[in-house]
């Protein structure tokens, strides 16, 4: 069976997404099929505008819009109370489990001798800075429990408990060798809830 040539250029750049593959793209690429110009237009539109309209918050690294960041410019948010996370779209896991009331940082990345991640890959400096400067009690690290992550918690223990900073890490609930992206809000919550000094 073969498609017109702009059908399979639809498809292949529907497998591009994660968990994608070539059935699930194929149905997604009829339904665009039977969709009409103005509804594609403004799907067009929302993921081009993307680069233009989602940044990277420049204090603490998770994601916002022109109306600036969530976290970091809500007076309500504890700014003495840091979760550190791997990546932006682990802060919005972890809020969803309503446990957490401070504010985030992301460090970008976790440390992977085995891919040649050290330290300097972290987004450490602007962490340390921050804390000095509001007077940080208090971080939670929200790392997945991998290699790389208690990697990643053991490192940032040797450096933030210097700077007189308590810590905890997530631990009970989360199961072994398991990533963010396959935790369900209630496992994570039960993790957060039931986060050990560290
Ligand atoms: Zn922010």
């Amino acid at each position: 069976m073969q498609y017109p040539p702009h059908l399979i250029k639809l498809i292949e750049t529907l497998k591009q997404l994660p968990g994608v593959g070539t059935r699930s793209a194929e149905r997604f690429a009829f339904h665009l099929l039977s969709t009409n110009k103005e509804q594609l237009e403004a799907m067009g539109q929302i993921i081009a505008q993307i680069p233009e309209k989602i940044h990277c918050c420049p204090i603490c690294g998770v994601f916002q819009d022109e109306k600036g960041c969530l976290f970091c410019q809500d007076p309500l948010r504890d700014k003495e109370n840091i979760c550190i996370v791997a990546r932006a779209k682990d802060a919005f896991a972890v809020e969803k489990t309503g446990e957490f009331k401070g504010v985030y940082h992301v460090l970008g990345t976790l440390l992977s001798p085995m891919q040649g991640i050290g330290p300097e890959k972290l987004n450490l400096q602007k962490l340390i800075h921050r804390i000095k400067d509001n007077g940080a009690k208090e971080a939670v690290l929200a790392l997945d429990s991998t290699l790389e992550g208690d990697a990643t918690a053991l490192y940032l223990r040797k450096e933030l408990t210097l700077l007189g900073l308590k810590l905890s890490r997530l631990a009970f609930g989360m199961p072994i060798g398991s990533s963010f992206d396959f935790v369900d809000g209630g496992t994570l919550a039960k993790a957060f809830s039931g986060r050990g000094p560290f």
